[in-house]
This record gives structure tokens, C-alpha cells and sequence, in this order.
């Protein structure tokens, strides 16, 4: 463990507890735009651990995970250091939307860019000034507009300390993703460092289960890491799934289904129907693998080629 950590030129040391905020750059107002950076340090040795919400703006489930732990004084660390940002793109918070301003997505613009667009500078501010502290993180993130993910861990499995801490963290899921280009998780696994995604919920709504869940999922990681004293153990068992499609709409019109997020299905089981506006048109939709459903569409108005529902086995 580092004896000081220094991030936006403010030194902390061993046993400090700061809020400290990174600059990135000014609103076309003069608004300056700092990212709120909370660092727990215990005065023991032991790994430090980001904890990381608002990546997409608009996915607030991680901040009020984040926000929630932060109020009930939840990441003190017995050892070692907890690094809290609940709110990575500010811009997009302000904005109720994924990107930022430039139309980016800060998730594909990793490890970034000093000169670059706004969300490769976020990102490469973030790489430079509060990576290399960490050891392990986790990414909270939820759906899209309309689409609801069921509670899920997404890492890559093959990855020994991926596995150990998805297995420390007991989602309801954990679903085996290989790394995406531009993303934090696969930078970070570049240097060696283990970031697990956490998915909940969809965009702009609270979603009170996975909140829940991810608060405890939290405690539970901090804890085998040896940070906390005690969590309540999971409620449900863990299904590891391997692989995952996507049933996606043949004909655009109106979708409905039965399903709830969650459930298992088999395949060729009628799971929904599209339907134009006017009675005319029923198309019936069958799961095209037998698997849980771990992402559900809840939007109606569907078009062609939308993602209606996300299937892991
Ligand atoms: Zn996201």
C-alpha cells in the first residue's frame, strides 16, 4: 500500500479520510468541472479499492449505491484504502444522458487522451491520477432507457481474481464478458488490476432490489478483502453463466411479454408477441436458447432489430 496517495496535487496519507476533486475542464460558462473523489485510508496495510458509479450519467443505481454506503458510513476500512467516485461523468449527470457533451462514451474512450475529446480526457485524468492506486474495483452500472437488467456481476472469468471476487460479491448472476475495447475493466486488466462490473436496473430510475444488492455485494468483496468486519450473506445463489444472447425484435410494432427480468426460460417457449397499432399483425417470439433472462425490454414501442430480451446460460 502506498504511504501517500496524491491525487489532484492533495497528499493523503495513511489514516485519512478526504474528499478531493478532480479537475477536468470548464463548462463553455466557465463552470469548472470537478469529479468528487472520496478517499478512505485506514492505517493498516492492505489493497485499495475503487468503488465507481456515474461512468454513463444517466445509470444512477451505482451513485445511490455509492451515495447510501457513503451515509451509513460504510467505507471506513478496517485496512488498506477505499477510493468512492460516485459520480464519474458529471457532464452526463447534468444532462440526464450516457455521454458526454462530444456525443462519447467515456466506457469506449479508456486509457484516453490529455489533448483528446472530452470523454477521452476524463478518462485519461482518471487513469492517470487514481489508477494506479488500485488493486481491485468495482464498476456500477445499469441498463439502457427501458431496459432492465436483472443483478449481475460481468467479468472475465478465466481471470483467477475476477472469479474470487464475483464469488465474494454473490449476484444473483455473474455473466462471463470478455473485455471491450476503450473500456475502464479492460484497461485495467492490462495492468493487472481486476475491475468487476456490476450491472442493475436501467437508466434514470432507482431500482430498490438492485441497489440493495449492491450495497451488500459491496460489503461482501470488502470484506473477504478483509476491509470490513461483517455482512449479511446472500440472499439467493449464484448462477454463473457462460454465454448470452439476445432475442431481438423480426418486425417493428408493439412488444409485450410475460416474462419478469430474472426468470428461466426454455427454448422455442413463446416469451412475447409484436403487434402493429392497428389489430391486424401478431407475431408470436420465441427464446431462442434455454437460459435466464438477465436484461428484459420494457419499452412497448419497438423497432426493428431492438433488444427485447438478454438471455445467459
Ligand atoms: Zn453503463
Amino acid at each position: 500500500m502506498p504511504e501517500t496517495i496524491v491525487i489532484n496535487g492533495r497528499s493523503i496519507d495513511r489514516g485519512e479520510k478526504v474528499l478531493t476533486k478532480l479537475v477536468i475542464s470548464k463548462l463553455p460558462s466557465g463552470t469548472v468541472i470537478e469529479i468528487p473523489v472520496y478517499v478512505f485510508r485506514s492505517v493498516h496495510d492492505g489493497p485499495v479499492v475503487l468503488l465507481m458509479a456515474g461512468m454513463h450519467g444517466d445509470e444512477v443505481n451505482g451513485t445511490e449505491i455509492i451515495r447510501r454506503m457513503l451515509s451509513k458510513k460504510m467505507l471506513y476500512p478496517l485496512k488498506g484504502t477505499i477510493i468512492a467516485v460516485p459520480i464519474l461523468n458529471i457532464y452526463g449527470f447534468l444532462n440526464f444522458s450516457r455521454e458526454v457533451p462530444d456525443g462519447k462514451d467515456v466506457n469506449r474512450s479508456f486509457p484516453g487522451n490529455r489533448e483528446g475529446s472530452l470523454a477521452s480526457r476524463v478518462a485519461y485524468r482518471f487513469m492517470k491520477e487514481v489508477m494506479p492506486y488500485v488493486d481491485y474495483g468495482l464498476d456500477f452500472h445499469t441498463g439502457g432507457s427501458s431496459r432492465e437488467n436483472y443483478p449481475q456481476i460481468r467479468c472475465v472469468l478465466s481471470d483467477h481474481k475476477n472469479e474470487e471476487l464475483a464469488k465474494a460479491f454473490a449476484a444473483p448472476f455473474v455473466l462471463n464478458a470478455p473485455y471491450r475495447q476503450g473500456s475502464l475493466r479492460k484497461e485495467a486488466g492490462k495492468l493487472g488490476k481486476s475491475i468487476l462490473v456490476y450491472e442493475t436496473g436501467e437508466s434514470l430510475r432507482f431500482d430498490e432490489k438492485g441497489i440493495k444488492t449492491g450495497m451488500e455485494g459491496t460489503c461482501r468483496v470488502l470484506h473477504h478483502l478483509g476491509m470490513t468486519a461483517n455482512c449479511a450473506e446472500a440472499k439467493e445463489p449464484t448462477i454463473v453463466c457462460q454465454k448470452d444472447i439476445w432475442l431481438r425484435a423480426k418486425n417493428a410494432g408493439l412488444w409485450r411479454t410475460t416474462i419478469q427480468a430474472g426468470e428461466y426460460v426454455k427454448k422455442g417457449q413463446l416469451v412475447g408477441s409484436i403487434t402493429d397499432p392497428y389489430g391486424e399483425m401478431e407475431v408470436r417470439l420465441n427464446a431462442p436458447a434455454t437460459g435466464y433472462v438477465i436484461g428484459l425490454n420494457n419499452m412497448p414501442v419497438v423497432n426493428q432489430g431492438d433488444a427485447l430480451l438478454h438471455i445467459a446460460f
